[in-house]
């Protein structure tokens, strides 16, 4: 196996030329053995060596999906436990992800926060769905699953997320997440938020998290602790 080795800056070394690198193993999604692709794109330092971010890599060679997004969907059949009967939303229309949920449930309801001119439900000419997760198009009560994965840490007012999530679950419907948690904090530790003139503050370094339509990417408003709140 050759690998990509970068150096300090994350630049690769002319000696190594390859940048990606195969690892064998099982795909839960696939149900068969194949090939998971990784790079050292997005490696982070720990203890003072660098490591591959095996979360966002692991992309398996049938499905597509990285480590992360095929954890979510074992975590969906073994936990929440959806039938082909379900009505699921997933905040999210343009991944792979998306896809294999289309293959697996004909009730699935997926959507962008595309933002134009477009109203909310409204969908765009490539039939992308837009909506707005503090302000949903969707009725009370649709839906048996929401599939939410790292998108509330780019939404300010992520309690209003929360309510609508709540407000358009059926009674003892379930809603499975993802978002950036440190373990260790006990609150929410807040990076930018919006000030009453529109504009954003930052209250540490911008932090911007990979986006599928905006090579900027996405700000990142919020990493989530244990923190509850009667708000
Ligand atoms: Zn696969």
């Amino acid at each position: 196996m050759q690998q990509w080795l970068p150096d300090d800056n994350g630049n690769a070394s002319s000696l190594h030329p390859e940048p990606q690198f195969k690892t064998p193993g099982f795909c839960f999604v696939c149900q068969q053995w194949t090939e998971f692709m990784s790079s050292w794109d997005f490696a982070y330092r720990m203890d003072g060596h660098l490591q591959v971010n095996w979360r966002e890599h692991l992309v398996c060679a049938l499905c597509q999906l990285n480590n992360r997004r095929r954890a979510s969907i074992h975590l969906l059949m073994e936990i929440v436990h959806p039938t082909r009967r379900s009505f699921i939303y997933a905040t999210e229309q343009w991944s792979p992800l998306y896809r294999h949920l289309r293959k697996c449930f004909p009730f699935v309801e997926g959507s962008e926060y595309l933002e134009g001119a477009l109203r909310n439900g409204q969908n765009n000419p490539a039939g992308i769905r837009n909506e707005d997760l503090t302000n949903l198009s969707f009725d009370d009560k649709s839906f048996d699953v929401i599939l939410s994965f790292e998108v509330l840490e780019h939404i300010p007012d992520y309690y209003r997320a929360f309510a609508e999530c709540a407000r358009i679950l059926k009674p003892a419907g379930k809603m499975l997440f993802s978002v950036p948690f440190d373990t260790r904090a006990t609150h929410n530790r807040i990076r930018a938020r919006i000030r009453a003139d529109g504009t954003i503050e930052h209250l540490l370094p911008p932090e911007y998290h990979g986006h599928p339509k905006n090579s900027k990417g996405s700000l990142c408003f919020q990493h989530f602790g244990w923190e509850c709140s009667n708000k």
